[in-house]
């Protein structure tokens, strides 16, 4: 996250919006051969599934892009693909800052995450605003002054509000009928700066 805010600090101090992808690997564990704890992912990707091991978020590429205020769109998204596809990389979700919004998910935002929970159930979108002292994330002293957010579409309330909408642009949604919100913090994503990770800026 600061290193990202680092690389989007030019487009921030110009009021727009910067976006990237994460990449994450699978390692699966496989626990129940007398103990041992057996890595499949690089020996048998097709027998993985993603029930029973961990997403290790090591990868952020920063597309082309175009971008206001309050959108980014990602351009090129062939060069993301060809990077995920060499290492074997999950689209675990992305991120996004808010130059001068506070911190929430947009409708254009929640129709974007839409896609990468499809393909992935654990992906999760996080949204950096460096200007909304609202929340203050104690995690770091250095995001002192930063909100961040790390959120996901209710399962099975909100994506399901997200597949009916047909709309574009920003738009309001209205509200799952189980009285469950359409998005939420989530509470399954750890941080660990041990982890290394790399970044392919494309712009
Ligand atoms: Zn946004
Ligand atoms: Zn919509």
């Amino acid at each position: 996250m600061e290193d990202f805010l680092e690389l989007a600090k030019e487009n921030t101090d110009k009021d727009l919006e910067t976006c990237g992808v994460l990449g994450a690997f699978l390692v699966l564990y496989l626990v129940h051969l007398r103990g041992f704890v057996i890595h499949l992912m690089p020996f048998f990707p097709p027998l993985c599934n993603q029930e029973n091991g961990t997403f290790y978020v090591t990868t952020l590429i920063i597309p082309k892009q175009d971008s206001t205020s309050s959108s980014c769109q990602a351009l090129n998204e062939e060069d993301v693909f060809a990077i995920q596809n060499e290492r074997s990389l999950f689209p675990m979700g992305w991120i996004h800052t808010h130059p001068s919004q506070s911190c929430f998910m947009s409708s254009v935002d929640l129709h974007t995450h839409y896609s990468y929970q499809m393909m992935v159930p654990e992906a999760f979108a996080i949204v950096l605003a460096p200007t909304d002292s609202s929340r203050c994330a104690t995690l770091m002293q250095q995001f002192c002054s930063l909100s961040y957010g790390i959120f996901q579409l209710t399962e099975p309330s909100g994506m399901s509000v997200l597949k009916e909408c047909q709309e574009t642009g920003f738009h309001p949604h209205k509200e799952p009928a189980d009285g469950s919100p359409i998005y939420e913090h989530c509470s399954h994503v750890y941080t660990n700066s041990n982890l290394r990770f790399e970044i392919f800026d494309l712009r």
